[in-house]
């Protein structure tokens, strides 16, 4: 069957900077499983996979405004270093922080004797991306699971 809303589909992803080698993939791994028109995956990436089948490769370059968003400035934060743990800090670099809305990807932006500069913009934020996609099956997704906004069982939710 043919890629539209309501459809379960799992798929292996190979994902970089447009010009730029991948950096991150799913090859190896288990495929990501999602949910078409949940907002699952970004907007552009679900738009490219709409009308394809398994078996489909196909390569998608998207533009940062239907990826994870142009950067905003102003987004930078300072923050009590106590909050790294005993981690080596440099500018640059991307850690995880547990914030009270849960965990956030950061980027190391200045490192001070007891405070630390950070960047919250999405890692992927203002970068045009580029995918290499493999569809590995598409399925009808169950009333529950169209419900639920997500995909269950392989690759999805297990509850
Ligand atoms: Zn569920």
């Amino acid at each position: 069957m043919k890629i539209e809303k309501d459809c379960a589909v799992r798929f292996h992803y190979a994902v970089g900077e447009v010009g730029q080698p991948a950096t991150e993939s799913s090859q190896g791994g288990e495929p990501l499983a999602i949910l078409i028109g949940h907002n699952n995956i970004i907007p552009g990436l679900e738009k490219a996979m709409e009308g394809r089948e398994a078996g489909d490769t196909f390569a998608v370059d998207v533009p940062a405004a239907e990826a994870y968003g142009e950067r905003r400035e102003g987004l930078t934060q300072r923050i009590a270093k106590k909050h790294f743990g005993d981690q080596r800090l440099m500018p640059g670099m991307q850690v995880v922080l547990q914030t009270n809305v849960g965990a956030r990807a950061v980027t190391i932006e200045k490192v001070g004797m007891s405070v630390v500069d950070v960047d919250l913009n999405h890692p992927m934020a203002g970068k045009d991306l580029h995918f290499d996609i493999e569809i590995v099956d598409v399925r009808a997704a169950s009333e529950e699971e169209v419900a639920h906004g997500h995909v269950h069982g392989d690759g999805g939710h297990q509850h």
